[in-house]
């Protein structure tokens, strides 16, 4: 528990000399309980309860307070700096949002008046609303003004207990524009402590002017886009929307293929409306996940299950537009890992508040409290490549805690559609308080 340095102990001495050098960056005390989202003890009970972080923003203990004191007898006056008093509180590990599209310019509040009289979402699309009525708007945004907008939606995230969250392009749909998205994302994470993922979602939607050259935009994307940003870092996974009137089996085939071979690791929007096969597909290309799936076939959830793919489920979409639930729980009984995200969008579904994913994840999904919030952080997690050092609370993780304003680890998920949240810590660092 102890700082460990290899660095040789003359110059360690010295430093030493100059400053003092912590064992603990954190140490989060006076817990009631702890949702560690591990396997074995997915929640710690009985109160009186500690974390600690080293210097290195890494949790090296987690557990009962009385069991710390023996390693660190005097923790309490030799390390009073660290210590954070969580008030009797329960913690979660930080959540993890792995599927936003929260980088966009102008919100589609007059989309939503159709919507709620009841147009589907072809309709919409047909009367010019959608993907490319979000296209028009962001292409002619400047970068600052998407980052402003974007950083907003973002510290609410992070003040629900977001410290983990994934944002796909896709509002360009052309290289200059998708570029100008992917670098807005760089830009957040430059000015916010947290982890951010960057997806490329060129293959969003087809572009008016590609409109009925399939083969010619998917040529820009592979040939043009693709590479570029690759050479730039811009994106760490890409996406295709596998959907009658947008990416084709086929074509999504060869999406996911030029990206594969560029190095790309794959996500999927699959089987939203109608289960054309890409699930099957990406399960066989291995993808880290396969998202939506509300018309998943059987064929489909056995291949993730085989596979060992993360399924999406996106139910706060489901609900704010109509859809049929996912089937969460066969998938599960399957042997799927599931886990629940936002889907954070200006159309179908603009709502940032992950904690209702998992309350809607114990209701309708019927899923235990536990698989839900298992959903929300190392599931999520899972699905971003992220869990060898996200997602749950225990030695060697990033110290990504939230501190909830509950005793126990049920109480957000029950009390549902209100902010818990409390403090936020990345790495060990407190970052935001409500
Ligand atoms: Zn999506």
């Amino acid at each position: 528990m102890h700082v460990n340095s290899t660095e040789p102990s003359q110059q360690r001495l010295s430093r030493t000399n100059c400053r003092k050098i912590l064992a603990y960056s954190l140490i989060l005390e006076n817990i009631s309980e702890i949702f560690t989202a591990r396997k074995d003890t997915p929640v710690l009970k009985g109160g009186a309860l500690c974390i600690a972080a080293g210097p290195d923003g890494k949790i090296s203990f987690a557990g009962k307070t009385s069991d710390f004191l023996k390693a660190e007898p005097d923790f309490r006056s030799k390390y009073a700096e660290a210590i954070f008093d969580a008030g009797n509180r329960a913690v979660y590990p930080g959540l993890v949002d792995s599927h936003t599209h929260l980088v966009f310019a102008a919100t589609r509040e007059d989309e939503f008046a159709m919507k709620s009289r009841g147009a589907t979402y072809e309709e919409i699309a047909a009367a010019g609303g959608g993907i490319i009525n979000s296209t028009r708007k962001t292409k002619s945004a400047p970068l600052e003004e998407i980052v402003r907008q974007a950083s907003k939606r973002l510290e609410q995230l992070i003040s629900y207990g977001v410290t983990t969250v994934e944002i796909k392009s896709g509002y360009g749909l052309d290289t200059e524009s998708e570029l100008k998205l992917l670098t807005a994302i760089k830009e957040l994470k430059k000015l916010y402590p947290i982890e951010i993922v960057p997806t490329f979602l060129g293959a969003h939607a087809y572009p008016p002017e590609f409109k009925n050259d399939h083969e010619g935009y998917i040529s820009l994307i592979n040939n043009e886009m693709l590479p570029e940003i690759k050479s730039r870092g811009l994106a760490e996974f890409a996406d295709v929307f596998c959907e009658e009137g947008y990416f084709s089996l086929k074509e999504t085939e060869k999406l996911m293929t030029a990206a594969k071979d560029m190095g790309f690791r794959l996500k999927l929007h699959a089987d939203e409306f109608n289960p054309l096969g890409g699930t099957e597909l990406a399960a066989e290309m291995g993808a880290a996940s396969v998202d939506h799936l509300e018309a998943v076939s059987e064929a489909g959830m056995k291949k993730l299950a085989e596979n060992g793919v993360v399924a999406g489920v996106l139910p706060i979409t489901s609900l704010f537009s109509r859809l049929p639930f996912a089937p969460a729980a066969k998938m599960r009984d399957l042997g799927v890992t599931v886990a629940l995200a936002t889907d954070m969008n200006p159309g179908s579904c603009m709502c940032g508040f992950l904690p209702l994913a998992a309350s809607i994840g114990a209701t309708q999904l019927r899923l235990s409290i536990e698989e839900a919030v298992a959903g929300i952080t190392i599931n999520g997690a899972k699905s971003l490549k992220r869990d060898d050092r996200k997602g749950s609370v225990e030695p060697g993780k990033d110290a990504d805690l939230v501190v909830m304003d509950a005793e126990t680890v049920s109480y957000p998920v029950y009390h549902f559609a209100h902010n818990h949240c409390k403090n936020v810590f990345a790495k060990g660092r407190l970052i935001h308080s409500n």
